[in-house]
C-alpha cells in the first residue's frame, strides 16, 4: 500500500509540525497515520505496534494537542514497564512539545530520588510518564493527583503484565476519572490484554500495525556460517572492517554477556554487558556510556533490547540467535532508527541455525543474505590503510626527534638503505597480525572435524579461542588460555608467558570483581602502551596475572603504583612463578 499521508493532514497543530520537522521525520508512520486522529478524536484505541515503529509519537502528538497548556494539573499519564523506556518516551514528548512552551512533562520512576519528582509534579506538569510502582508510589503520598487526568496511555502493556504490574496498573486505573480516554499500545494483544481493555475501554478502535511494517525496512540482514569456536574472531574481524561507531550484541544468557564482553575487551574493544541483574543504576552507567561513545559495544541479553534507545547505533550482531522471533525484531530494531539505515549480523553456526534463519525470513518477510567473511586481503587492506595514517600522525607530531634520528643515522650507517630500514619496520609492526590472519579459516567444519574440536574444546575448557593478539593457530591447538575465568585456573592455569613478554603479578581478582578489560583499560591507560600489546590474564580469586611486552614491564610496575583499579589501590609485581 503506497503511503503518501503528511503529517499536515492529521490535523495536528503547527508547533507540533514545526517540532517533527526539526526531528527530520518526513512522513507519520503506518501506526501514527491510524491512532493520531482517532486519539484527537477522544476516542479508546488499542495500538499494536511494537517498539520501532514510532508509536511513541503516534500516542504523543495527539496529547501534547489535547492539554491544556494554561492549566498546569496533571492531565495525561503514561504508564511504562522500565524506567528506560518512561525516560525516553518522556524525551519524545519533550522534543515534541518543544514549541509549545507551556506545556511540560516529567518522567517518575523508581531508582531516583522522589524528593526530586515530588519537586518536579509540584510546580505543575500537564503530562506525567512513569513506571506502575511509582506512579501508585506517588499517588499513595498524594503527591500525584488524577483527578484532573483526562487521557492515560498504556505503553507496552503486555510487558508491563508480563512484569507483574497488573495490580499496579488496576489501582491507577480506578484512581482516574470516570470520563477519560484510555489508550493501550502492546505488541501482543494476548488475553490478559483483552481482558484488561474488556474492563477499561470504551469501544476500542484497533489499530493493528503489519508485521512486514515494523521495523525491518531500513534494516539490512545477512548472516555468516562459521564454526561456533570462531564466532568470537569473525564478530571482531567484522567490528574491525567495518569500524562501527556504535555496535550492539545480543546473547541468550547473562553468562554469554559476561563471557563476551570480556572477550571483546580483550581485544581492546571498549564493550559493557547490559542484562536483567543489573541495578538501574548500573544500566542507567552502562547507557550513559554507550550514548557518550565511552563503550562502543553494548553486549546486551533481550531482557534489555526495549531499553537500548541509541539513534546511531550501526549494527546489531546477534551472537547467539534469538529464542523466539519476536526476540530478533525487538533486537535488530535497535538499529535503522531515525530515518538511518542499519546492519542486523546472525552467526550461523548449524544446521539448526540455518532453519532458525529460514523461519526469521518468513517471519520479518524480508530476505537474509548469506555472507562472506571479510577476506584476508580485504582485512590487510585496512591495516595497510591504517599504518599510512598512523606513519602520517606520528611524523605531524610536533616533538624532539634526535634520538629517533640518530637510530635512523647508525642503521643507514650499518649498510641498509632507506627502503630496507622502512619495509623491517613495516614486518615489525604487521607482521604478526598479517600471519594471524592467513592462518584463521572460519569455514564451517566437516562432521569429523566438528567432533574433533568438540573433543580439544573440552580438555581445554574455555570456550573462545584468543583473540587475534596471541593468535588463533595457538588457540586451535589449545595451548593458550583466554582471558577470562576460566576453569582451567582451578586446575592450576598453566599459561605460558611468550619469550618477549613479561608476567606480572596483580593484588587484586575476583573479590575485587576485576575483569580483564579493566585491568587492560587501567595499565593502557596509566601506563600509555597500547592495550593491544597487553597479553594474557588470568583473574583469581585473590589476585591475577598479566602478560604485559618485556621492555614495558617496569614502568607499567612503577606506574600502576599508587594507582587504583574499581577504586582498590593496586600493587604489581614482576611474577616470581
Ligand atoms: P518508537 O517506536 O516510538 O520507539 O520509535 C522508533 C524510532 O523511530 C525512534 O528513534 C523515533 O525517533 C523514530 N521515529 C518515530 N516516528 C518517526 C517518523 N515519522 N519518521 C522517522 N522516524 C520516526
Amino acid at each position: 500500500m503506497e503511503n503518501n499521508t503528511k503529517f499536515s493532514d492529521l490535523g495536528i497543530s503547527k508547533e507540533i509540525l514545526q517540532a517533527v520537522e526539526e526531528m527530520g521525520y518526513t512522513q507519520p508512520s503506518p501506526i501514527q497515520e491510524q491512532a493520531i486522529p482517532y486519539i484527537l478524536e477522544g476516542h479508546d484505541v488499542i495500538g499494536q505496534a511494537q517498539t520501532g515503529t514510532g508509536k511513541t509519537a503516534a500516542f504523543a502528538i495527539p496529547i501534547i494537542d489535547l492539554v491544556d497548556a494554561d492549566f498546569h494539573k496533571p492531565q495525561a499519564i503514561i504508564l511504562c514497564p522500565t524506567r528506560e523506556l518512561a525516560v525516553q518516551v518522556e524525551g519524545e514528548f519533550q522534543k515534541l512539545a518543544k514549541h509549545h512552551r507551556k506545556i511540560s512533562s516529567v518522567a517518575i520512576y523508581g531508582g531516583e530520588s522522589i524528593d526530586k519528582q515530588i519537586r518536579i509534579l509540584r510546580k505543575g506538569v500537564q503530562i506525567v510518564v512513569g513506571t506502575p510502582g511509582r506512579v501508585q508510589d506517588h499517588i499513595d503520598r498524594g503527591t500525584l493527583k488524577l483527578d484532573d487526568a483526562g487521557i492515560i496511555v498504556l505503553d507496552e502493556a503486555d510487558e508491563m503484565l508480563d512484569m507483574g504490574f497488573r495490580d499496579d496498573i488496576e489501582a491507577i486505573l480506578q484512581e482516574m476519572p470516570e470520563e477519560r480516554q484510555t489508550v493501550f499500545f502492546s505488541a501482543t494483544m494476548a488475553k490478559p490484554i483483552m481482558d484488561l481493555t474488556r474492563k477499561y475501554q470504551n469501544e476500542p478502535h484497533i489499530i493493528k500495525i503489519a508485521k512486514k511494517e515494523l521495523t525491518v525496512d531500513r534494516i539490512e540482514q545477512i548472516y555468516y556460517e562459521v564454526k561456533p569456536t570462531l564466532k568470537m574472531e569473525l564478530m571482531v574481524r567484522l567490528m574491525t572492517v567495518n569500524n562501527y561507531n556504535l555496535s550492539v550484541v545480543f546473547c541468550n544468557t547473562k553468562r554469554m554477556t559476561d563471557e563476551v564482553t570480556e572477550s571483546l575487551g580483550s581485544r581492546g574493544i571498549l564493550a559493557e554487558a547490559l542484562h536483567g541483574d543489573l541495578s538501574q543504576a548500573q544500566r542507567d552507567k552502562v547507557m550513559g556510556k554507550f550514548r557518550k561513545g565511552l563503550c562502543t559495544v553494548l553486549v546486551a541479553t533481550d531482557v534489555a533490547a526495549r531499553g537500548i534507545d541509541v539513534d546511531n547505533v550501526e549494527a546489531v550482531f546477534n551472537f547467539d540467535l534469538p529464542l523466539d522471533e519476536e526476540y530478533y525484531v525487538h533486537r535488530i530494531g535497535r538499529t535503522g532508527r531515525a530515518g538511518k539505515s542499519g546492519v542486523a549480523i546472525n552467526f550461523v553456526t548449524g544446521r539448526r541455525d540455518m532453519q532458525k534463519i529460514k523461519d526469521l525470513e518468513r517471519f520479518t518477510k524480508a530476505s537474509i543474505t548469506r555472507m562472506d567473511p571479510p577476506s584476508v586481503t580485504e582485512l590487510i587492506d585496512m591495516k595497510k590503510r591504517q599504518l599510512v595514517k598512523d606513519v602520517h600522525r606520528t611524523l605531524a607530531k610536533d616533538e624532539d626527534n634526535q634520538i629517533f634520528e640518530e637510530t635512523l643515522g647508525q642503521l643507514l650507517t650499518e649498510g641498509l638503505t632507506p627502503e630496507q630500514v622502512a619495509l623491517g619496520l613495516i614486518k615489525m609492526t604487521m607482521g604478526e597480525a598479517v600471519q594471524e590472519l592467513r592462518d584463521q579459516d572460519f569455514s564451517l567444519p566437516s562432521y569429523q572435524d566438528r567432533r574433533r574440536e568438540r573433543g580439544e574444546r573440552s580438555e581445554r575448557g574455555g570456550r573462545f579461542e584468543r583473540g587475534s593478539r596471541d593468535g588463533g593457530r595457538r588457540g586451535e591447538r589449545g595451548e593458550r588460555g583466554e582471558r577470562r575465568e576460566g576453569g582451567r585456573e582451578r586446575r592450576g592455569g598453566a599459561r605460558t608467558t611468550e619469550a618477549n613478554m613479561t608476567r606480572l603479578f596483580l593484588n587484586l581478582g575476583k573479590k575485587d570483581r576485576i575483569r580483564p578489560n579493566d585491568i587492560v583499560g587501567a595499565i593502557a591507560g596509566e601506563a600509555g602502551i597500547p592495550g593491544k600489546s597487553i597479553g594474557g590474564i588470568d583473574i583469581y580469586e585473590n589476585f591475577s596475572f598479566v602478560d604485559v611486552p618485556k621492555k614495558d614491564a617496569d614502568h607499567v610496575i612503577r606506574t600502576m603504583k599508587h594507582n587504583t583499579i574499581k577504586g582498590k589501590t593496586v600493587n604489581m609485581e614482576i611474577s616470581k612463578g
